[in-house]
């Protein structure tokens, strides 16, 4: 068994204060895989210490420094591609298009901040005040298991690149893509502290992160409940937030749509990283008019998606990542058919032939309305509901009927009647036609998916904070 007992203060692998191991079964088998010694709040508070003295030097560092760092933690996580890919799909159970996917958009992200970095107008004028865009401190980065390496790169790389240190603390399930990601970034050699990577549970590392007063912002991504909490916390010290949180997006078939064309794209959004995706598309909003057909195309897809173990690179939907995320989507396939919707696909239990490991049944309900549970609540598991609506103005509606607003897909022949309706979804991206990368596009929600952006000039902007200075040219 893969045994990880160490942490990363101040440039340097050390042995945690903290003492719980934690065992983490491979999802696909149930076997133990790895035990990990989590960090505890006192490593928090080391990790917090470093950040702080590396903030006097990151702060200071100028734009060429930083492009370097940049460049180098780039080169150095583009290295590891394949420790990255292996340990995302032995760890959660990744689907290899995803594991490859998050892989390269982590290298990326570094390269993306330092060109943006490289003309960033950290000073400009508003009247007569001279404006200058300064970092916030060390910056705390919480961030959950599915894509682990994705997020601690774009919420590293845009910390740097504004002159900031970071603590990341990671969740405790991704031990293992931790412990890769961190050797990667260690090898960029960047001076000790810049940033640091604790590893242990949130109710202690991220606690007090949120609750130190020498942690000047915190950028999360979780779920929506942790997220309110955190924000809650992070009042009594004034930390400025950033949050990445949940979703129930929708995808909308206009009935001019070639359904044909559109289902694979539909389907992909449904169950992309096996339905664990805060930006998976779980809602299908079909027009009545061709509901039948519709449903049919789905069925279809779903049908055809293979599930298993990840490291066949043929497979479509892997196992979920633990019992617990198991028995909850059980748990929502048994409301869905409890609450009347009609089961058109998957259902309850494993898949013929997998009796071990985490995998479910990729499902789909037709005949569900937006009311109920299945259509309110992130499931995080691939399942899909089918909800038809009367006409545009209803689709929009339903879209829009929801706690969140992170991510929407809009496909319809008439572009420009396609681009009307995306632009009446609150949601902080709009797909129209397809699926596309957008690393510069800015990545966040409205309403409950979150505050703030992340990706691009506005993510930077989240990390840096406007300072104006009155009089800087008028002497005495
Ligand atoms: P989670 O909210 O349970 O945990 C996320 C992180 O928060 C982990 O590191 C966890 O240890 C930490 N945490 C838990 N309690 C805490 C506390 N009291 N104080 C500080 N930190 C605490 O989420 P998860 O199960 O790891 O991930 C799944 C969720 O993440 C889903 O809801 C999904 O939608 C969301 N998500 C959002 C995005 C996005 O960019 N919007 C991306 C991926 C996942």
């Amino acid at each position: 068994m893969n045994i990880i007992d160490t942490i990363y203060i101040d440039g340097a692998f050390v042995a945690p204060h903290g003492q719980e191991r934690m065992v983490l079964l491979d999802p696909a088998t149930e076997r133990e895989a790895t035990t990990v010694v989590l960090a505890d709040a006192v490593d928090a508070q080391r990790a917090i210490a470093a950040a702080r003295r590396a903030f006097a030097l990151t702060s200071r560092a100028g734009r060429e420094q930083r492009m370097a760092w940049l460049q180098r933690l780039h080169e150095e996580v583009a290295a590891a591609e394949p420790e990255i890919v292996e340990a995302m799909v032995a760890e959660y159970g990744g689907t290899m298009a995803m594991a490859v996917g998050t892989a390269r958009r982590a290298a990326a992200s570094f390269a993306s901040a330092r060109t943006i970095l490289a003309d960033y107008p950290f000073e400009r004028r508003a009247g007569a005040a001279r404006v200058t865009m300064l970092p916030h401190g060390v910056v705390g980065m919480i961030t959950p298991w599915n894509a682990n390496a994705g997020f601690i790169a774009s919420k590293l790389a845009m910390a740097i690149a504004a002159g900031s240190s970071a603590v990341i603390k990671p969740s405790e399930m991704s031990a293992r893509q931790t412990e890769v990601m961190t050797r990667a970034l260690h090898r960029a050699g960047l001076p000790p502290g810049v940033f640091n990577i604790v590893t242990g549970r949130g109710d202690t590392v991220g606690a007090e992160i949120v609750r130190h007063p020498d942690v000047a912002k915190i950028s999360f991504t979780g779920s929506t409940a942790v997220g309110k909490s955190i924000a809650r916390g992070a009042v009594d010290t004034m930390k400025r937030v950033t949050l990445e949180l949940g979703g129930k997006s929708p995808t909308i078939l206009l009935d001019d749509a070639d359904f044909a064309r559109a289902m694979p794209f539909a389907a992909m959004a449904a169950v992309m990283n096996s339905g664990q995706a805060c930006i998976a598309g779980t809602r299908l909003l079909v027009p009545a008019s061709r509901a039948q057909e519709a449903q049919e195309l789905v069925v279809q897809a779903f049908c055809a998606l293979r599930v298993g173990a990840t490291h066949d690179p043929q497979v479509d939907v892997g196992p979920m990542v633990s019992r617990t995320q198991w028995e909850r989507v059980q748990a929502y396939i048994r409301k869905g058919i409890e609450e009347g919707a009609t089961l058109l696909a998957g259902g309850p239990g494993r898949p013929h032939g997998l009796e071990r490991g985490w995998f479910v049944r990729p499902t789909v309900f037709g005949d569900v309305r937006n009311d109920m549970t299945i259509a309110r609540e992130e499931i995080f598991g691939p399942v899909l509901s089918i909800i038809a609506y009367r006409d545009d103005a209803e689709a929009i509606a339903i879209a829009n009927d929801t706690p969140y607003g992170l991510q929407a897909y809009v496909f319809g022949g008439d572009l420009a009647r396609a681009n009307r309706v995306a632009a009446e979804i609150v949601a902080g991206r709009v797909f129209v036609n397809g699926l596309y990368d957008a690393p510069e596009a800015p990545f966040g929600g409205f309403k409950q998916s979150g505050l703030g952006r992340e990706f691009g000039v506005f993510g930077l902007e989240e990390y840096l904070e406007p300072k104006a200075t009155m009089g800087h040219d008028n002497p005495l």
